[in-house]
């Protein structure tokens, strides 16, 4: 057999870096439809999250998750851990809600109403009535360090940090009453715990809506990654129309730009200018597009100039750049079969949610029985124990009578005339006789009845055992 030499191929040496190197974004003010809406969600979120923490209702904090004495305060509402149900019940509610607004109209969540982008928002305002506009800053940050500089950003991290201290002290006044929260920080005998977390969620705030940004949309939300799932061609996106807008190039205002060969894009790039993510939308539907709609005003101001029609991009559905639907056709089109489905599922849960809560009795109890032998009395009746766990749910104090029924001659031989205190839960035992003759031995069903002695519509029945012995 016939030695074939090897001969050595010399393998050039490529370095590749294991993560993107990040370019930083300079967002470039935007003033039109989408972003006057932006801001009414900045506004509107910002309002209920920092000023309903300061809402006061029946003489105390308004929304407050008590988690000391385990109760919720939602403004007439209490919830207990019993109440678990509600909150998977938000959570679902919640989910579909995501959903039915991705399938109708993409990341709408993701440019109007999402922390993230709502902070980064307020951040960068922040960052421009400081450093000012997009050529200040991207100058500011091209030059070396001076006394200038140094006092910009020192300014820009004071009020930063200023505000999501300020931010974190909110979320904790949900957990803690908000005034007295605000006496343990002016007279600083805050606990650890409270300390802890409005340190933590003030750095969260600062390091994610200060320096992250974008970063944190494109990397470390999940949501930006399986929401792809819930698109389809009828979906609501953010596009550039390539038919109108290629081949793209600069031009003279007064030609006529179809004749020179031209689309309507002037290719001045003030869509990827405006873009908080930096893309540029021109390549097409990316996934780091969060669907903020400022490009599509920046541009519309740029067609506004030149005379040609708005909406070289716009939100609209991939059938109906593709089939060049009219906007009737798209709309029947985007509340499809999928929707009105998403649409029915959730309805429905909110309605039946919304009725339980309505018809949600103040008054739970609880029966759990001794579990010592019956007694046997000397008339020959037999006596079981129980207690008997009253929680009152209302915010006032409460009287209620207890009885036994499911069984001929069954009595309570203790006082069961009850008070329990607002929102509190009161345990006391419960003696019940029964004639031996009025069941047959072994376990029995009885019940007992709780009902409130000033709204006796307020009323609950509850089940137990009762041993007749062999
Ligand atoms: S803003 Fe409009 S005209 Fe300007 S580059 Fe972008 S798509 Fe083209
Ligand atoms: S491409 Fe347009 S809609 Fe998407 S994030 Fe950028 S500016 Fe917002």
């Amino acid at each position: 057999m016939k030695h074939i030499p090897i001969i050595p191929v010399p393998i050039e040496e490529t370095e590749l870096a294991l993560f993107e190197e990040r370019r930083k974004i300079y967002p470039r003010s935007q003033k039109g439809w989408f972003s006057s809406w932006r801001w009414v969600l900045v506004f509107f979120t910002q309002l209920m999250f920092y000023g309903t923490a300061w809402l006061n209702w029946n003489g105390r904090q308004a929304v407050l998750f008590d988690l000391t004495t385990r109760k919720f305060y939602i403004f007439g509402l209490v919830f207990w851990p019993q109440d678990f149900i509600y909150l998977a019940v938000l959570l679902v509610i919640s989910a579909l809600t995501l959903f039915l607004f991705t399938a109708v109209a993409g990341r709408l969540f993701c440019g109007y109403a999402c922390p993230q982008t709502v902070y980064t928002e307020i951040f960068l305002w922040i960052e421009k009535k400081i450093e000012g506009e997009r050529p200040a800053r991207m100058k500011l940050d091209a030059a070396p360090l001076s006394a200038r500089k140094f006092s910009l950003k020192f300014s820009k991290h004071t009020a930063w940090i200023v505000f999501a201290l300020w931010t974190g002290f909110t979320f904790v006044g949900y957990f803690t009453p908000i005034h007295q929260l605000a006496s343990e920080v002016t007279s600083l005998t805050l606990g650890p715990w409270e300390t802890f977390w409005l340190l933590f969620y003030g750095f969260a705030t600062y390091g994610n809506a200060g320096w992250m940004r974008e970063q944190v949309c494109k990397y470390m939300c999940p949501y930006a990654r399986f929401q792809s799932a819930m698109f389809d061609k009828d979906t609501l996106i953010v596009t550039y129309d390539t038919e109108r807008g290629e081949p793209r190039g600069a031009r003279n205002k007064k030609i006529d730009y179809k004749a020179s060969g031209l689309g309507s894009c002037v290719d001045c790039s003030i869509c990827v200018q405006v873009c908080p993510t930096g893309i540029d939308i021109r390549n097409g539907l990316q996934y780091e597009c969060i669907a903020c709609g400022a490009c599509i005003d920046g541009c519309d101001q740029v067609m506004d100039k030149m005379g040609y029609a708005r909406g070289l991009i716009r939100y609209t559905t991939e059938h109906a750049l593709n089939r060049k639907l009219d906007s009737k056709a798209m709309w029947q089109r985007v509340f499809r079969l999928r929707t009105l489905i998403y649409s029915g599922i959730l309805g429905l849960i909110i309605l039946l949610t919304a009725l339980s809560l309505a018809y949600h009795l103040p008054l739970k109890v609880d029966v759990i029985r001794d579990r010592g032998m019956p007694k046997v009395t000397e008339a020959g009746a037999i006596e079981n124990v129980y207690k008997l766990q009253v929680m009152n749910t209302q915010e006032v104090p409460r009287r209620y009578s207890v009885a036994v029924k499911g069984a001929d001659g069954a009595l309570i031989l203790n006082n069961v005339d009850i008070s329990v205190t607002a929102a509190s839960t009161t345990a006391f035992p419960v003696r019940v006789r029964i004639p031996a003759a009025a069941l047959q031995p072994g376990s029995n069903r009885i019940r007992f009845v709780v009902k409130d002695l000033d709204s006796p519509d307020i009323t609950v029945t509850e089940k137990a055992v009762f041993i007749m012995p062999r």
